[in-house]
């Protein structure tokens, strides 16, 4: 008798999707998704690379382990508080229900008692300005490089921007504010040097303009550099006092967004400052140091934030509803995750990080934290690390969930600044786990 080939027995696409347990776990997927998963599993069948009986345990298992969106949240042992590749600020817990409430229909811009259309992120607004004193309106963009070239199109046009050569910014992966300001159409003025820029340097440009040209002043705030050393800049508010006489727009982009002085960095502006020193606008991110979604604010007088929200272009940067819920929250809520990150106390830190580090064998080290891309160029936030083997690195971003950490020299450093506490025990798994398999597999020169 001939023997039955196996392969006959895989079961079709809609026997598969006729098992309930299937159904259930599909329940939020795409059909082209489901069909591919289904699909894949049935071809390793054929493949004899599982057996038929496999096909709907595995398509089942395939549906469990599958997110929505490829996008994997991370634990940050990086220490550095502003990550950019892991996405900048993570989101409050307040700030992340606004997003899940603003997901369906909302009133973003309506008024429910009227019935009638409302502003666009009222809400959002006036927690801005109530957050912020010192600014009479206020306006909220995509994110910072928007801002800064809606500031450039509306209140210079072709005309001038007028800039320190101490503040030429790159701002990341090859962006530079610069080209920014020129794909605009405005033309830079560069004034004063790499390192000593002086009121006279901002004075002589200004004598240089065209009468009937637009111009404004930009002061932009190195956010990811210093000069140190024989170093000169002009103060906010001798440059809106020249920007006064001269009846000109003086921009500050202040990069980072502190509302209020922050001791822990001395050097970073802070909006209100820069606004009662007299800027007429300022620029600042929402996800740096504010702690909130990826955004665009800009703050300054009525007649300058008019001007802004008339400009064409501030159609094509207007913020998307979920942002504009989660800012909110974030300025009303409770301190964001960057701040508790920023001032996280040293000692704790130690404490945190032995747990971790004498469960597994291994040593703890001062280790500087750092603010990251967000602003507080150079300025260590002291803590510490556990101290493990370089090889533990790729095997801890493989793991589930993945485990990002800084290599320096020969060691990973697993730093718990960024680490909400709670999330502690999965870190310290993890690292079980992963030293685990180091030790089951030793390297070829360990042999
Ligand atoms: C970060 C930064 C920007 C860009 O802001 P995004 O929100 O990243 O677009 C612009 N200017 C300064 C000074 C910055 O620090």
């Amino acid at each position: 008798m001939v023997e039955e080939d196996p392969r006959r027995r895989i079961p079709g696409t809609d026997t598969v999707l006729g098992h309930p347990e299937v159904r259930d776990a599909a329940h939020s997927l795409g059909e082209p998704v489901l069909q591919r998963i289904i699909h894949q599993a049935q071809s390793r069948a054929r493949s004899r690379i599982i057996s038929p009986e496999q096909v709907v345990p595995e398509v089942i298992a395939q549906l469990e382990g599958h997110r929505p969106s490829s996008l994997r949240p991370v634990i940050n042992a990086t220490g550095v508080v502003i990550h950019t590749n892991l996405g900048r600020a993570p989101l409050s817990p307040a700030a992340r229900q606004a997003v899940v409430d603003a997901a369906g229909y909302v009133d973003v811009e309506m008024d429910l008692r009227t019935g009638r259309r409302s502003q666009r992120g009222a809400g959002a607004r006036r927690a801005l300005l109530n957050a912020c004193g010192p600014a009479e309106d206020a306006l909220i963009v995509n994110n910072g490089a928007a801002a800064l070239a809606l500031a450039a199109a509306a209140l210079v046009g072709t005309g001038r921007v007028i800039i320190s050569r101490g503040e030429l910014v790159e701002i990341g992966a090859g962006f530079r504010l610069p080209d920014l300001i020129e794909s605009t159409g405005a033309e830079l003025m560069e004034v004063g040097t790499t390192n000593r820029t002086h009121l006279q340097d901002y004075a002589s440009a200004l004598e240089a303009v065209p009468q009937d040209e637009r111009a404004c002043i930009l002061k932009v705030h190195p956010s990811n550099y210093r000069i140190a050393g024989f170093t000169s800049t002009v103060p906010t508010a001798e440059l809106a006092g020249l920007a006064q006489r001269h009846r000109l727009p003086l921009v500050v982009d202040a990069g980072s967004g502190v509302l209020d002085p922050e001791p822990a960095l001395p050097e970073e502006p802070d909006l209100r400052g820069a606004l009662s020193d007299g800027a007429d606008l300022v620029i600042a991110s929402g996800d740096k140091l504010l702690g909130g979604p990826q955004a665009g604010l800009l703050l300054g007088s009525t007649d300058t934030i008019t001007e802004l929200k008339h400009h064409p272009l501030a159609r094509a940067v207007r913020t998307d509803k979920l942002t504009l819920a989660a800012l909110e929250a974030t300025l009303t809520g409770g301190p964001p995750p960057v701040t508790t990150s920023l001032h996280a106390d040293p000692e704790v830190l130690l404490l945190r990080a032995r747990r971790v580090a004498e469960a597994v064998g291994v040593d703890v080290v001062a280790h500087d934290g750092r603010v990251g891309g967000g602003g507080g160029a150079e300025v260590p936030l002291p803590g510490w690390a556990v101290r493990l083997p370089e090889s533990a690195a790729e095997p801890l971003r493989s793991h589930d969930p993945p485990v990002v950490t800084r290599t320096s020299g020969s060691w990973c450093l697993l730093d718990l600044r960024c680490v909400p506490e709670s999330d502690d025990e999965t870190v310290l798994q993890a690292v079980r786990s992963v030293l685990h398999d180091l030790h089951a597999a030793p390297s070829e020169e360990q042999v």
